[in-house]
C-alpha cells in the first residue's frame, strides 16, 4: 500500500537530543528554521517548504526542535495563536500543500500539529497559571504547580465494515455531492480500539460488528488526530442511521467502489475520497485483497 499523506516524514527525531539543554542551545544557535506564516506552509521558489536560519528569530521566540534534517537540526517558532479550523475549511492552504513531495507533506504536518499544541496549551490545565516549553518543546512545565503537560494525539478509528461482498460507507452533511467514505469516530477513553470501532458503527449506522483488524495509520495535522484504519465485518444488512452524524450510509458493492476508485467524479454510483484521505488507500486495499 502506498503511504497516505501526512505519513513518511524525513526526519531523525534525535530524542536523546531533547534533554540535552546544552546541546540544544548549541543547535539552536546554528539551526535550520521552518517558515511559516501563522501555521500556514510558505514556499520557496522551487516548491519545497521555506526554511531559514534560527539566527532569523527573534531571541525571546519559542522554538521547538523538531528534529535532524539531513545531519542539521530543524527547528519551528511557536506562532502567536493556533488554529483548530478543520483542514476542509482551509482551501488556500490546502492549494499549496497538494503541490509538495510527500516527505515534505509529512513534515509540515508534524510541525503543525506540534507548533498548534504549544500555541493553544501556554497556560496549565491544572493551575492555570503560565507554562514553559521544556525537552526541546515535546513537553510544557508549569513552574508554579510542577506539572508536565505532552503533546497530544487523538487516535480516531475509521473502519470498512464488510457484509459479504459488499461495503458499509457513509457521508456527512459537509461532504461535497455524491462523495462517500468509511465511518470514523474518535476513541473514547476506556475503551480499546476494536471497542470503539464496534461502538462508533452501532451508534452511526446500526449494526454489530465483529473481527475488528487494522490496515494502515495515518497522522492528521488538523489539529492533530491519529487516523487508525480499520475492517469489520457484520452480518447485518438492515441500516438505522444517525441523522444527526450522517447525512445518508448505504452498501456499496464491490464493483460500485472499484469504478468509483478508477472513474473518480465520472463514477456512476459515488464519489471516492481523494487519495490525500487514509480512506482511499483503504478502499483500495479491499479491492486488491
Ligand atoms: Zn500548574
Amino acid at each position: 500500500m502506498n503511504l497516505p499523506a501526512f505519513c513518511g516524514h524525513p526526519l531523525d527525531r534525535a530524542d536523546h537530543l531533547r534533554s540535552d539543554p546544552a546541546k540544544l542551545a548549541e543547535l539552536r544557535g546554528d539551526g535550520l528554521l521552518l517558515t511559516l506564516e501563522g501555521l500556514a506552509p510558505l514556499l520557496d521558489g522551487a516548491g519545497k517548504l521555506a526554511l531559514s536560519s534560527t539566527a532569523d528569530a527573534p531571541d525571546t521566540a519559542e522554538l521547538v526542535f523538531l528534529g535532524l534534517l539531513e545531519g542539521r537540526a530543524l527547528f519551528g517558532a511557536v506562532p502567536d495563536g493556533g488554529d483548530i479550523a478543520p483542514a476542509y475549511t482551509l482551501r488556500e492552504m490546502w492549494r499549496l500543500l497538494v503541490g509538495l513531495p510527500a516527505e515534505q507533506l509529512a513534515l509540515y504536518g508534524g510541525a503543525r500539529s506540534l507548533l498548534d499544541w504549544h500555541a493553544r496549551h501556554r497556560f496549565c490545565a491544572r493551575c492555570g497559571q503560565p507554562t514553559v516549553l521544556a525537552k526541546g518543546g515535546w513537553q510544557r512545565d508549569c513552574a508554579a504547580c510542577g506539572a508536565q503537560h505532552f503533546p497530544r494525539t487523538d487516535p480516531v478509528a475509521i473502519v470498512l465494515v464488510e457484509n459479504g461482498d459488499n461495503l458499509l460507507l457513509g457521508r456527512q452533511a459537509r461532504y461535497p455531492p455524491r462523495s462517500y467514505s468509511a465511518l470514523a469516530g474518535f476513541i473514547e477513553p476506556g475503551e480499546s480500539i476494536e471497542e470503539g470501532v464496534a461502538r462508533e458503527v452501532f451508534e452511526e449506522a446500526g449494526v454489530r460488528v465483529r473481527e475488528v483488524g487494522y490496515i494502515a495509520s495515518q497522522p492528521w495535522p488538523f489539529p492533530s488526530q491519529l487516523m487508525i484504519g480499520c475492517h469489520a465485518v457484520t452480518d447485518d444488512t438492515e441500516l438505522t442511521i444517525d441523522r444527526t452524524e450522517l447525512e445518508d450510509a448505504r452498501w456499496f458493492t464491490r464493483a460500485e467502489v472499484a469504478e468509483a476508485m478508477e472513474r473518480g467524479e465520472a463514477s456512476s454510483s459515488f464519489v471516492a475520497p481523494l487519495r490525500q484521505a487514509i480512506a482511499h488507500h483503504m478502499l483500495r486495499w479491499w479491492l486488491e485483497r
